[in-house]
């Protein structure tokens, strides 16, 4: 028995407990979703029916509810400089989670935040974590999974230093996770392409940040180069990380028991994909 957990995001298109469906059609054993729009600001709560035919279809599928890891809302900034707009994204934010409580799910991956070059980057680091003890504060069973990003823009949480320095000030850490892109973090200039590189970037996320926050991945290869915090997903195999990191990332043990989320760009091979990521496994 694998002990690797690997999926996609899956289209939650008509209602949540079609991602469930749809995951299940490219035989994943975990998956990720949005709960709502990942483009509007505000959707209507889930309806009771719809929650029990969301854990209904989870229960039948046999994937497991910390398999699964929504994905908040794009427009969400939990370390806006601007009062109201701060506001306006804690709301939403905490909106999230209780989407995620209500279906029965325990984490919730987000994109840390952006400066928008108006704060320095520790002012925003700090609003970040404000922002997360906040919304902790007021829901319970759900952990904020904090996803590095490729570092475009004014993205924060492209460091394993930026995460380390988000979870230190969050008050509650039991309830505090990471999510490591692999497209992101090679696009931040985090080598894992040969044994060596994979070896040196996974000791320091351990040294930096701790494998104990590790709570789910993103599995993506990257169009552009090492270092060139550009944000472009490709297929497995098909970017410039190349399959070995896959390979390494299969029979790592570090990587087990947590959901291993395709966000590739052709979703029309993602069982393909799943296969492959499986096949490489010792
Ligand atoms: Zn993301
Ligand atoms: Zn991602």
């Amino acid at each position: 028995m694998s002990n690797k957990f690997v999926g996609a995001h899956c289209s939650a298109s008509g209602g949540v407990y079609n991602a469930v469906a749809n995951a299940q059609k490219i035989g994943a054993k975990a998956f990720a979703l949005f709960t709502k729009n990942q483009r509007q600001w505000v959707a209507k709560d889930l309806d009771s029916e719809t929650i029990d035919k969301f854990k209904r279809a989870l229960d039948d599928s046999g994937i497991l509810p910390k398999h699964v890891l929504p994905h908040d809302s794009y427009l969400i900034n939990l370390g806006h400089p601007e009062a109201d707009k701060l506001e306006k994204s804690r709301e939403a934010f905490v909106d999230e989670l209780q989407r995620c409580e209500q279906l029965g799910l325990d984490r919730l991956n987000f994109h840390p935040g952006s400066h928008l070059k108006l704060i320095s980057e520790d002012e925003c680091l700090s609003i970040i974590s404000e922002s997360i003890n906040m919304a902790l504060d007021k829901t319970s069973g759900v952990k904020a999974v904090i996803e590095n990003t490729a570092g475009q823009g004014s993205n924060l949480g492209y460091t394993f230093e930026q995460l380390a320095q988000i979870i230190d000030k969050v008050e509650d850490k039991s309830r505090v996770g990471i999510c490591i892109d692999t497209c992101h973090m090679f696009v931040a200039g985090y080598d894992i392409r040969t044994r060596e590189a994979y070896d040196k970037t996974w000791d320091d996320f351990g040294k930096i940040v701790g494998f104990n926050y590790l709570m789910g991945m993103h599995i993506n290869d990257s169009k552009p180069p090492l270092g060139s915090k550009k944000d472009r997903h490709h297929s497995i195999g098909e970017g410039e990380i190349g399959l070995d990191a896959f390979r390494f990332l299969m029979n790592d043990e570090r990587m087990n028991d947590i959901p291993l989320v395709l966000e590739t760009i052709d979703e029309s091979i993602w069982k393909q994909e799943i296969e492959l990521l499986y096949s490489f496994e010792n």
